[in-house]
């Protein structure tokens, strides 16, 4: 038996319903896992607003870290008692206990506690890929992030200025500016009140910057191409103010050859080599205390609605968890 949130229609965060359910045995492939901690992200919103539409009724959440209790048939490396992460797989992470496909697994290092487990799959990895794949940061390069007071946007700052990038983040208030610039923004911009490709251009001598991270969507997406250099990157990988509309290619020609891409986690760990080197390369940093984890917001499991409402009012700053 578990106890789970699960939604039979979508909507705001009153559509979320704490309920009991069986857990049948591990399916071959499978191993049964005791949830310890669960990550709250964004894309948890999108799918019980119904942005990202799913089959109803569903569960919710594809990210947690826990013990396995017990395996299915043909699961290798893994064992009774060990300590794992998850992201990706079907929805259902928001619960005491489920089964999980072993192939999203990964060992959590000792030294990295379970709520942390939880708060880095789905962003670290983002980050990973963010500056590693999708544009690879040099010593030198400005850059600037979204939301870089978020659960994201702190792993990226931290991380990009590691690489010796100079960070330039986006936050909506002075307080949020504060948390930024403790974890790695040389400089912040606060949205609400100042354009951001004009200081942009101001900070950069009026170049722009080789490549935006931008989680907003909607609202900053023309704003963010008028950041780029001639031939920049524009990476548009979130929807917190709305998804982006159509745009013209010839758009990106007339503002400098720009490049766009509109990346998911889950194609970048689609390979289990690719997850596994990815996860490596971000508990390393975290090890070395390159990237430090923020577990800003710690709700019990059943208050799952809650912490939907706190994040979608933009109250929090770095990674949100839920509790069991
Ligand atoms: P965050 O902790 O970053 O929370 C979202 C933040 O977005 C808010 O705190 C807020 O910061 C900012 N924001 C700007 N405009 C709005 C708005 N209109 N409504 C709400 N928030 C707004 O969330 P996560 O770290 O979980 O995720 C960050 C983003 O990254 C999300 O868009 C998510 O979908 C995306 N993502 C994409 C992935 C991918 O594979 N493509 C994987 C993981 C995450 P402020 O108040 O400072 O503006």
């Amino acid at each position: 038996m578990s106890r789970l949130i699960r939604f039979e229609r979508t909507g705001g965060p009153e559509v979320l319903q704490w309920v009991e359910a069986d857990v049948p045995p591990p399916a071959a492939g499978e191993v049964r896992l005791r949830h310890r901690a669960i990550g709250v992200n964004y894309i948890d919103t999108y799918h019980r607003a119904g942005l990202y539409p799913v089959p109803l009724p569903s569960g919710l959440g594809q990210e947690a870290a826990g013990v396995i209790e017990a395996l299915g048939e043909g699961v290798a490396g893994f064992a009774p008692g060990d300590r794992v992460a998850y992201v990706g797989g079907a929805l259902g992470a928001y619960s005491e206990l489920r089964n999980v496909d072993a192939r999203f697994l990964v060992r959590l290092p000792d030294a990295i506690s379970f709520e942390e487990g939880a708060a880095m799959m789905m962003r670290g990895l983002t980050a990973q890929f963010l500056l590693r794949r999708t544009y690879r940061v040099q010593p030198g390069d400005t850059v600037l992030v979204h939301a870089a007071a978020g659960g994201v946007g702190l792993i990226l700052c931290q991380w990009a200025k590691a690489l010796g990038a100079t960070v330039i983040g986006v936050v909506s208030s002075d307080a949020k500016a504060d948390v930024a610039r403790r974890n790695g923004c040389d400089h912040t911009i606060v949205s609400l009140r100042e354009s951001v490709s004009a200081r942009v251009r101001e900070l950069t001598g009026g170049e722009g910057v080789p490549v935006v991270y931008d989680s907003v969507g909607k609202d900053t997406f023309m704003d963010s191409l008028a950041c780029l250099r001639p031939l920049g990157m524009m990476v548009t990988f979130g929807n917190a103010s709305g998804p982006v509309p159509a745009v013209e290619p010839a758009l990106l020609s007339r503002m400098g050859s720009l490049f766009l891409t509109r990346p998911t986690l889950f194609h970048y760990i689609a390979r289990r080599d690719d997850l596994l080197k990815m996860a490596d390369e971000l508990f390393a940093v975290v090890a070395a205390g390159q990237v430090h984890i923020s577990v800003n917001q710690r709700y019990p499991l059943k208050d799952a609605a809650l912490a939907h409402r706190e994040l979608e009012a933009r109250r929090t700053t770095g990674s949100t968890v839920l509790i069991p």
